[in-house]
């Protein structure tokens, strides 16, 4: 198993206008902060990120690429990645040929730390509950 790469980068405003070209309902729609969804690629320069969503169904997604050195350089319209996971749930979110392993083989938090989380979330409410901050459970 891999992790996530998620390098970092932002649309440089000429790009944005351009992904816009192809057809999003509004400029809204844009993700201009830009996060890598491949899983770590030491051996590939590229990063990739979303830029938007074209309207309709099957029309794919505008995706952007950049690298350590470069920032964002161009958006392209790519279909969404074709695989299935073993479990119905499991989708890939990336985009057709993308380059290494599919969203639902990259490691995800495991049900451990979901379950930390979990008890984060139940701590607060009894620490608010003692503040007086929530009704009690009835
Ligand atoms: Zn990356
Ligand atoms: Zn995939």
């Amino acid at each position: 198993m891999t992790g996530l790469c998620r390098a970092e980068s932002t649309l440089p405003p000429i790009l944005a206008a351009l992904a816009l070209t192809f057809g999003p309902s509004t400029p809204e729609d844009l993700n201009p902060e830009l996060v890598c969804v491949l899983g770590e690629h030491p051996d590939e320069p590229d990063h990739w990120g979303f830029a938007c969503e074209i309207d309709g169904d099957h029309t794919g997604e505008v995706w952007t690429r950049w690298t350590d050195e470069l920032p964002p350089y161009v958006v392209l319209v790519k279909p969404n990645c074709p695989s299935k996971g073993p479990e119905d749930f499991a989708f890939c979110g990336m985009f057709a040929e993308h380059p290494g392993p599919c969203t639902w083989e990259i490691e995800l938090p495991t049900p451990d730390k979901l379950r930390a989380l979990e008890r984060d979330f139940d701590d607060a409410l009894t620490l608010l509950r003692a503040l007086g901050q929530l009704d009690p459970p009835p």
